[in-house]
């Protein structure tokens, strides 16, 4: 049983405050969707969360089962259980799929897996999501499809099965079959009871395949209504204008 807390976040980029106060708790077993129009801060609030280096937290504070998580290094990060599935991954020529996700296998494990016994796990976890084996040698996010990358953060959850895992737009981009095998994945990630998800969406598609517990409405840089899966359905019919105009 783990607990994410956040509370009163505020944060700045480049001294501008975009996080005005933000208040949230996702536990083990629960799914969170976290919806904003374009710009409302959703992303800053993953990336302050990951520990980038860009956002600065100016006050409040984040725990994870009651440790301080903004003392935390970014490493220490993943290590005590968070995931970040990256909006933008980075490209790194010369590193392969493979070999990036048994650095971070490692990295979070404590201790390298045996080769026998990770690539076996790979294989496993690639088949699950219908990835060609052939993609384990690609160098990481080079060239990589809307789809790839998706797939490639869903492998990164199945292998590193972190305590809570954010999702940052895992939906954007994703064609209807990318949507389903990426969202299938999501569900047997969470299956396990184990883990807590904090979904952040700007569209409503991704949660008719990963039903969320919680909805919760982010604009001007906080959260502005919560509630049940029913919000989404709401938030589907009406879009975010009324809640634009109340934070402008
Ligand atoms: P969302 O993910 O909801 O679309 P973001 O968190 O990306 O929103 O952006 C919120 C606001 O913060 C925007 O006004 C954006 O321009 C600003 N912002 C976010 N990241 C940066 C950055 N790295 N540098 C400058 N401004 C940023
Ligand atoms: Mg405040
Ligand atoms: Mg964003």
């Amino acid at each position: 049983m783990s607990t994410l807390e956040i509370r009163d976040l505020h944060v700045a980029v480049e001294d501008k405050e975009i996080l005005r106060g933000v208040d949230l708790t996702v536990r083990s077993g629960e799914t969170h969707a976290l919806m904003g129009p374009n710009g409302s801060g959703k992303s800053t609030l993953a990336y302050a969360i990951a520990g980038h280096p860009k956002y600065t937290v100016t006050s409040g504070t984040v725990t994870l089962d009651g440790e301080d998580v903004l003392s935390l290094g970014v490493d220490e990060r993943a290590r005590a259980g968070l995931f970040l599935a990256m909006q933008y991954p980075v490209e790194v020529p010369g590193v392969s799929v493979s070999n990036f996700l048994r650095s971070a296998v490692t990295a979070v494990r404590g201790e390298a897996p045996k080769l026998r016994l990770f690539t076996k796990e790979l294989k496993e976890g690639m088949d699950a999501l219908s990835i060609d084996a052939s993609f384990a040698q690609r160098n990481l996010n080079e060239g990589f499809s809307g789809g790839e990358k998706k797939r490639h953060e869903i492998l990164q959850l199945e292998l590193l099965k972190p305590k809570i895992a954010i999702l940052d737009e895992t939906d954007s981009g994703l064609d209807v079959d990318a949507l389903r095998v990426v969202s299938e994945g999501v569900n047997r990630f969470r299956s396990s009871g184990e883990t807590g998800v904090l979904l952040i969406t700007h569209y409503t598609r991704i949660l008719r395949y990963v039903k969320p517990d919680f909805v919760h409405v982010f604009a001007g840089g906080r959260i502005v209504e919560e509630g049940g899966p029913e919000l989404a359905d709401k938030l589907e019919s009406e879009g975010y204008e009324r809640y634009t105009k109340a934070s402008a």
